[in-house]
């Protein structure tokens, strides 16, 4: 047996092993998945954009006028009309000074990471951050200090630890956590920051069209525009489409054009996709009560799976996770659910710390309460059936500021 058949076995023996499950038509809240209908519980189209006629309208027309492909990385002839114009809206969105596209959110991460952070350096870094944070630190190849997850006494402690030497420092978080949903004390996050002669990045992927004043994120919810060194956002999201942008002051963005490897070295986004973001843009700035739909739901959600009995926090949070800790006996709730129509993806290590494993509940705007209560009851009956106390769920969510 090879050293790859070998790893793959072993996957398998600890429950690791992983396949892509394939959904036939767009990612509305009903989908069919391998040919059997479902309740779709785990996407991030928040807020039912990527399946929007106006999106789809938007793609289709940008893909006649500039074609599919950009061609070329945003240094050579991939700046196109239609990314300056996405960049120029985000920019305005999000109060900021400038704004420049990447290829994906891992990009973005990695690319901003790696232009203000380098050998001599340190970076600060959450626990629990998204692992294209982890690898933006690792390619960066400054010292990485990893303090405890959302733990402002522990980040203080670390900084103080870590003196400030002659290299740069770097605070990086996520502002809502991928897998949590729980929010990071960003006020006092960029407070120490300041304090310390430490730069700030906040990766604001999952808040980004889902919370704070017209979907403008957690970093505009904690008053914080104009705070932070780098402000990352993506379009694979609540903007529905494919890619990722960072904000910050317009020096910061010309230095990320100069220096950041990702937005060098890779091909410009696609224009359908720009185009498609842009659209969404659109219609989250008129029709912002798409934002309140989406925590309208995650409280129902949240609410339904309490009556149940299932131990989720009451807050508004549309990341809901279902901690039941063993591999197996998540891979066990995801397919009973799935045989009752619900498809939440289970998510295990290396995703989440081992012990864990959990079915990560995403809302959408676009779901309907009866459709999250049936889901809840499944879930419920599900937990049942296989003899799995979710009564303590420790889920990290955290209520949101009115
Ligand atoms: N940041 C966070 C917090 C994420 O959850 C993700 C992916 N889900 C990314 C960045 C990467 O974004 P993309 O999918 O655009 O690469």
């Amino acid at each position: 047996m090879n050293e790859i058949e070998q790893r793959l076995q072993e996957l398998e023996r600890l429950g690791l092993s992983r396949r892509t499950r394939m959904v036939s038509g767009p990612q509305g809240p009903r989908v069919t998945l391998e040919g059997e209908p479902v309740l779709l519980l785990c996407s991030n189209n928040y807020l039912g954009l990527a399946d929007h006629p106006r999106v789809r309208e938007a793609a289709a027309d940008a893909a006649m006028r500039w074609g599919v492909g950009a061609g070329a990385s945003r240094l050579v002839s991939g700046t196109m009309t239609i990314h300056r114009r996405l960049e120029q809206r985000l920019a305005a969105f999000e109060g900021a000074e400038e704004c420049v596209l990447f290829g994906s959110g891992y990009l973005a991460n990695a690319g901003a990471i790696g232009a203000l952070a380098g050998r001599g350096d340190t970076i600060f870094s959450d626990e629990l951050n998204h692992a294209s944070i982890v690898d933006g630190c690792r390619l960066s190849r400054a010292e990485v200090v990893v303090y405890r997850h959302r733990d402002v006494d522990d980040l203080k402690r670390l900084l103080h630890l870590h003196g400030s030497g002659s290299g740069r420092r770097l605070i990086v978080t996520d502002s809502v956590f991928s897998m949590d949903g729980d929010l990071a004390p960003l006020a006092e996050i960029v407070g120490l920051a300041k304090q310390h002669g430490a730069r700030t990045i906040v990766d604001d992927a999952h808040a980004i069209g889902a919370i704070g004043p017209g979907g403008r994120g957690a970093i505009a919810q904690a008053g914080l525009l104009g705070e932070v060194d780098i402000a990352i956002g993506t379009l694979g999201k609540s903007l529905g489409s494919y890619g990722a942008y960072a904000c910050a002051s317009e020096e910061t963005i010309r230095y990320l054009v100069n220096t950041a490897r990702p937005l060098i070295f890779s091909t410009a986004p696609p224009p359908p996709a720009v185009a498609g973001a842009l659209a969404a843009l659109e219609l989250l700035e008129e029709e912002p009560q798409r934002v309140q739909q989406l925590r309208s739901n995650a409280r129902i959600l949240r609410n339904a799976l309490t009556s149940t009995g299932i131990g989720a926090e009451n807050g508004e949070m549309h990341i809901v996770p279902l901690i039941v800790g063993d591999e197996r006996a998540t891979m066990s709730l995801c397919e009973k659910a799935l045989e009752h129509g619900i498809f939440v993806q289970a998510i295990r290590p290396p995703t989440v710390a081992q012990g864990t494993s959990r079915l990560r509940l995403a809302v959408m705007a676009t779901h309907t309460a009866d459709e999250l209560r049936e889901a809840a009851c499944v879930l419920a009956g599900a937990a049942r059936e296989l003899d799995l106390d979710l009564t303590g769920a420790p889920s990290a969510a955290t209520a949101l500021a009115a």
